[in-house]
């Protein structure tokens, strides 16, 4: 178990040690942490269902009623009527985030944050000089229950396609370690829609070619799934054989975070558009909550039938709170945009100018300063 990444050196060069670490139902811990009575019950941290809200995130006793992640609010609670909901608070769990980050960083630097509450870390190289992964993997988990009283589960493996995998084996609290040549094992009984990058218009397609497990994926060859998926085809092909060169990427945080989207056909429909835009900011307000962030400034962007486009803007004094409020914004910001004079081909919202990590940090204020 000490040396996950054990292939043979040389070759296409040494193996990698990477780490996936990935936080047990996040927000729902953190709120079942810091309030006692919400210990042992059903929490969902999330939307409101008379806002079209969707889980953001459960605990394992909603989970235990078939409650998930980006479910509706309202079929969450059809499920587990006994369920507490709380709106997200964002942050507090960016705070606890921030702790988690460094204590990567007393590892390595390269660490790869995929969102609030999950990371890849390249341990091949590491500060400690420490040379086994899994050793590293279980000296994180120890320090995130030390300074944050969460659980975190941690997968190791020679790339971030296996990593990923592995940690999503035995959660809560698990460590699992996949060395290269067990991967195909691994990879055989598992479902492709569970495949990441396997999305489920894609794992529909593979089921209708016959294709529900990482063994039946490995009968297509190379040919057959360029010809169906194209460039991903070849992906699929290597990750289904453990194969995954795609380095660790640091990266700066977003400056901004948006969505667009172009009609079929260019449109006046004042119902279609408001739904448009309504859609596109709840898709908005999911990307910024998974990532962990507030911002203040809402543009819209419209792009007429004659390709003529115009964008309008508005900065709030506070964060935009929801998905619902981002909305309104966008929809008075399109209206005086001209949304629904003139053919409309394309409709974009985004979201900007974030609260820094000072600003997160800073105490509430006072309504009244005397
Ligand atoms: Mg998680």
């Amino acid at each position: 178990m000490e040396s996950p990444a054990g292939a043979p050196e040389g070759g296409a060069g040494a193996a990698r040690k990477i780490i996936h670490i990935d936080m047990d139902a996040f927000f729902a811990s953190i709120e079942q942490r810091d309030r006692p009575e919400l210990r042992g019950r059903p929490v969902i941290v999330g939307g409101s269902p008379e806002h079209r809200g969707v889980v953001s995130t459960c605990s394992y006793e909603a989970r235990a009623f078939g409650v998930h992640s980006a479910m509706p609010t309202r079929t969450a609670f059809r499920l587990c009527p006994e369920a507490v909901l709380l709106h997200p608070d964002i942050k507090k769990y960016k705070r606890i985030s921030a702790v988690i980050r460094g204590i990567f960083h007393e590892y390595t630097d390269l660490v790869e944050p995929v969102s609030i509450d999950e990371a890849y870390l390249d341990v091949t190289v590491n500060k400690r000089g420490e040379r086994s992964a899994t050793r590293i993997a279980r000296e994180i988990q120890r320090e995130i229950f030390l300074k944050t009283r969460l659980t975190a589960s941690a997968g190791v493996s020679c790339n971030k396609f296996l990593a990923k995998v592995a940690s999503d084996l035995h959660k809560p609290a698990g460590l699992t370690v996949i060395r290269p040549e067990e991967a195909e094992s691994f990879l055989d009984a598992m479902p492709v829609e569970k495949f990441h990058g396997i999305g489920r218009a894609t794992a529909a397609r593979l089921l209708a070619m016959n294709v529900r497990t990482g063994h039946d994926l490995r009968q297509l060859d190379r040919s057959t799934l360029a010809a169906h998926f194209g460039k991903v085809g070849e992906f699929y092909y290597r990750i289904v054989r453990g194969v995954d060169d795609r380095p660790v990427e640091t990266g700066d945080e977003p400056k901004s975070v948006g969505k667009e989207i172009t009609l079929s056909a260019d449109s006046t429909d004042r119902r279609q558009l408001r739904i448009m835009v309504r859609t596109l900011s709840y898709k908005v307000a999911r990307l910024l909550l998974g990532r962990g962030l507030l911002g203040r400034t809402v543009t819209v962007k419209l792009r007429f039938g004659d390709f003529h486009t115009v964008t309008r803007s508005q900065s709030l004094p506070e964060p935009v709170p929801d998905g619902g409020r981002l909305g309104e914004i966008a929809l008075e910001l399109a209206e005086k945009g001209g949304m629904y004079q003139h053919p409309i081909r394309l409709v974009g919202v985004t979201v900007s100018n974030f609260l820094t990590p000072e600003e997160l940090n800073r105490p509430v204020q006072l309504e009244f300063d005397f």
